[in-house]
């Protein structure tokens, strides 16, 4: 084997999941993270996309759902963002790799003679390097216990080599590394019993890959009961107490304490021989007993758009707005009622946008493209007429100056040239060097993206939410306002409260106290930063808002 033992260093744990996907194996892992962190462990978790794509950058969000970006401009799954908001930490680049990333760098390797002349082969140089970037990423984060989620099902082709780089981590530290089986135990309707079969078949499909998993987390719409519990120990191999039953639930920040129900983190702690702090989780069994309790309502609108897909039609993918939005309603006290509207409704019928009276607040979050956009334009000036507390994000906020120039700076042709380049009045327009980039094709990790610094103006909304002179925030976009424009609206009252710290970038944009009680427009993603114990300023202002 290549890599020498490290003296200390973290455990690691793989959680892999079986039957089918999307069961919540990225909150599982994620709460697994939590319960180890609550003990006094530096945890750190890292996702695995068995996909031939770079990043997740380039795929549309039926492919893939959320596109999460991390503080260092990666664009990487949705769990990452679990991660983040259960882990309350910041995931690096280096925790997010991809078939893509993996052969990638074998490949610039090889070309750079670094195999000295080798062969260089699928087995073991892929599993090597899968190996190499997960202690990588272990060693950055100075972690106790790293976490390893593999997207997809064991059984699935496109894993295999994962699963191998796992299993030879396994043969030179068995102390060191654990494996979790996340599978769903069907409850068919027509049998009305738990079924633990399929899961049976899952152990045994990891089995012939060399792995036995160590625990086995039952998903399922009911908890596992006890003669289940054995039948599933018995026939896969693993030890009856650590069958976890993983039960449906309405908020999922509950699952850590259902973990710890079943003494989980004392078990994994128990197998490594770590010994760790008694557990604190005070603050999350609060806000979890906040999340559940009985609190009068707050409507929240987000004004999208559908994908079809097949017989289905889904929304836009927004998990980190959505959380973001639970989070700032439940430390006000309210219970978030989230609801789509489909911005081509406003297109096809105007008088539909009296229903947006319905709502106590507004979001148009971030989006591509010109489907939908004249609704979602129509749906932010009934927002701004009738003084509806309004939040854009990124595209929320390009759309929201169109609709002002448009409507109160009668510059009625106002748009951004992503949907007509010809524009006499292109508010919004693309830098120069994304222009060159797109020249030349190169789509894949170019947006703006990542943190950046903006400077917010004293005395404005934004500077009292923050309650800060210079913030860190999140994008990933290509056009941005365009300052010809600056003077006619700020001279109709728009207010520009947050800029890039030279002033040439607008980042924020507002309206006074005296024309609307919230209206408010940020170019980049401040849902990236919201977690479940310190919601966003933004999100939390909105709500408290939409409370009056
Ligand atoms: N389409 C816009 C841009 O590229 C907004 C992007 C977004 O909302 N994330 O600038």
């Amino acid at each position: 084997m290549q890599a020498k033992k490290s003296p200390q260093g973290s455990k690691y744990i793989f959680v892999v999941g079986g039957v089918m996907s999307g069961v919540g194996k990225g909150i599982a892992a994620a709460s697994i993270g939590r319960i180890l962190q609550a003990r006094g462990l530096i945890v750190t978790a890292l996702k695995i996309d068995p996909y031939l794509n770079v990043d997740a950058g380039t795929m549309n969000p039926v492919e893939h759902g959320e596109v999460f970006v991390t503080t260092d401009g990666d664009e990487t799954d949705q769990d990452i963002g679990n991660y983040e908001r259960f882990l309350g930490i910041e995931i690096e680049r280096l925790n997010y790799m991809t078939t893509g990333r993996v052969y990638g760098s074998v490949i610039a390797r090889e070309r750079n003679l670094e195999y000295g002349g080798k062969c260089v082969e699928a087995v073991p140089h892929i599993p090597y390097e899968i190996i190499h970037r997960i202690k990588a990423a272990a060693k950055k984060a100075k972690a106790d216990i790293t976490i390893i989620e593999i997207g997809g099902t064991v059984g699935e082709y496109q894993n295999i080599l994962y699963l191998e780089a796992a299993r030879m981590m396994h043969l030179e530290s068995p102390d060191k590394v654990m494996f979790f089986l996340v599978s769903y135990l069907p409850v068919p309707s027509k049998i009305g019993e738990m079924k633990t079969k399929p899961t049976q078949f899952a152990a045994q499909a990891l089995n012939s890959v060399g792995i036995q998993p160590d625990f086995i987390l039952g998903r399922s719409t009911h908890p596992i009961d006890e003669p289940r519990k054995r039948k599933l120990a018995l026939f896969c191999n693993v030890q009856p107490d650590h069958i976890i039953s993983a039960p449906d639930i309405d908020v999922v920040y509950e699952v850590p304490l259902n973990f710890e129900k079943e003494n989980l983190s004392a078990k994994i702690l128990k197998q490594f021989g770590l010994k760790a702090k008694k557990q604190d989780m005070k603050q999350w069994r609060q806000l979890v007993a906040t999340a559940k309790s009985q609190m009068p309502p707050v409507r929240i609108g987000i004004v999208g758009k559908y994908f079809e897909t097949g017989d289905f039609i889904l929304p836009d993918a927004y998990i980190s707005v959505i959380e973001s939005l639970k989070y700032a309603s439940w430390h006000n006290k309210r219970k978030p009622v989230i609801e789509w509207i489909n911005s081509d409704d406003f297109e096809k019928d105007k008088k539909k946008l009296k229903e947006l009276k319905n709502f106590d607040c507004l979001v148009v979050p971030g989006g591509f493209g010109s489907r939908g956009v004249e609704g979602k334009i129509a749906a932010i000036q009934f927002a701004r007429e009738n003084k509806i507390p309004y939040l854009g994000l990124c595209y929320g906020m390009q759309l929201a100056t169109i609709e002002f120039a448009r409507h109160v700076c009668g510059l009625k042709d106002a748009n951004t040239t992503e949907i007509n380049p010809k524009t006499r009045n292109p508010v919004i327009h693309i830098m120069p060097e994304q222009a060159a980039k797109l020249a030349h094709k190169q789509y894949g990790n170019t947006m703006r993206l990542g943190a950046y610094p903006c400077k917010l103006k004293e005395g404005t909304l934004a500077s009292r939410l923050y309650g800060e002179k210079k913030i860190f925030e999140r994008h990933r976009h290509r056009y941005e306002f365009n300052n010809d424009f600056r003077q006619v609206m700020e001279k109709k009252g728009l207010i520009f409260s947050g800029t890039s710290p030279d002033g040439k970038l607008v980042e924020i944009i507002e309206l006074p106290k005296k024309l609307h009680p919230f209206f408010i427009g940020v170019q980049f993603h401040p849902e990236f930063l919201s977690r479940p114990l310190s919601p966003h300023p933004l999100f939390f202002g909105l709500i408290k808002a939409a409370k009056r």
